[in-house]
């Protein structure tokens, strides 16, 4: 009788407390991960968390783009928030940790997964979500795709508040302000993709290049080879201290930051120009274009033959 009593009045303290327990779990695991999730101030205010090298459908593949902050007088600005919420709660600790200012802005650099999906966790300051003119169609376009491929990663939360789109868009330039310090929020034309905007911070001359710079991991075409060409002579007109890939270490010049990627995507335009030129079909060069470059990168073999195949599409009309 005893031993019930006790066994009883666990279960219903057991009850009672259970949804604290399950939070101070859920806090204690992303207090854990905020010790693990390694970030470094790479320039006065600018934090950068760099992503880890796996596959997209590799455990830990919600970890794999760099992702950061920079912080104002007045606010904070979040560039890309990771390919899950846990990711982007994350992050969100570590801004707390090292400052008590507001989230006025989530930028997001483009539509790819792994930069996106931790929107959802600013969305309590209330910020203004900023993206390239394409974006809020792009996330549109995804939403079930997202909720549906990275469910693991969304958690269980209501899925009407999961995808956040931006609300301010970006058509060729805009500069907001974090107080006493703008950056110049840019955006391109098909490149990486159809939806690539960077960001630069003047006052300590630092590039967040987003995908526009792959560094180490192979460069995926998703959007316009030619165009992405473009944009790389685009970017490199403004002088910088420090060039932020999207993914991979930061650069101190351009000339480091695109010299692997450069080669890539020019070898792709001129050899896949040729085999077109000859006449060969598609299966043909998917097979034998820019095998020799496997060496150079990490995941060639996850996405070297999409951007053959990408390519080969792209320059057969033109
Ligand atoms: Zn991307």
């Amino acid at each position: 009788m005893k031993d019930h009593k006790a066994q009883q009045s666990f279960s219903i303290k057991y009850c009672l407390s259970y949804p604290l327990f399950l939070a101070s779990l859920v806090f204690s695991i992303t207090a854990v991960f905020a010790d693990t999730l390694n970030l470094d101030e790479i320039s006065p205010g600018n934090y950068l968390h760099q992503g880890k090298h796996v596959g997209l459908s590799a455990d830990g593949r919600e970890d794999i783009a760099n992702i950061g902050f920079i912080i104002g007088e007045r606010c904070v600005a979040i560039i890309d928030t990771g390919g899950s919420l846990l990711i982007g709660r994350t992050l969100l600790e570590k801004v707390k940790l090292i400052t008590d200012k507001p989230v006025c802005y989530v930028i997001n650099t483009h539509i790819h997964f792994d930069h996106v999906l931790g929107n959802a966790v600013f969305a309590e300051f209330n910020p203004e979500f900023i993206g390239h003119h394409n974006l809020p169609g792009a996330m549109e376009a995804n939403r079930e795709f997202f909720l549906q491929e990275f469910s693991k990663e969304l958690g269980s939360a209501p899925s009407g508040q999961l995808i956040i789109a931006p609300d301010k868009t970006v058509m060729d330039e805009m500069t907001v302000d974090l107080g006493n310090r703008p950056l110049i929020i840019k955006a391109y034309k098909a490149a990486h993709t159809h939806t690539d905007i960077t960001v630069f911070d003047p006052e300590t001359g630092t590039f967040w290049a987003g995908d526009l710079v792959f560094r180490d991991r192979v460069p995926v075409i998703d959007g316009k080879l030619k165009g992405w060409l473009e944009a790389m002579k685009q970017m490199q007109k403004t002088e910088v201290n420090l060039v932020i890939p999207g993914h991979g270490p930061p650069a101190d010049s351009w000339q480091i930051a695109m010299e692997a990627q450069s080669a890539y995507l020019n070898m792709l335009l001129n050899e896949t120009r040729e085999a077109i030129a000859e006449g060969w079909f598609m299966e043909e060069a998917i097979d034998s274009i820019g095998t020799d470059a496997k060496d150079n990168w990490l995941l060639f073999d996850e996405h070297h033959r999409g951007n053959v195949s990408k390519v080969f599409v792209e320059l057969e009309w033109e």
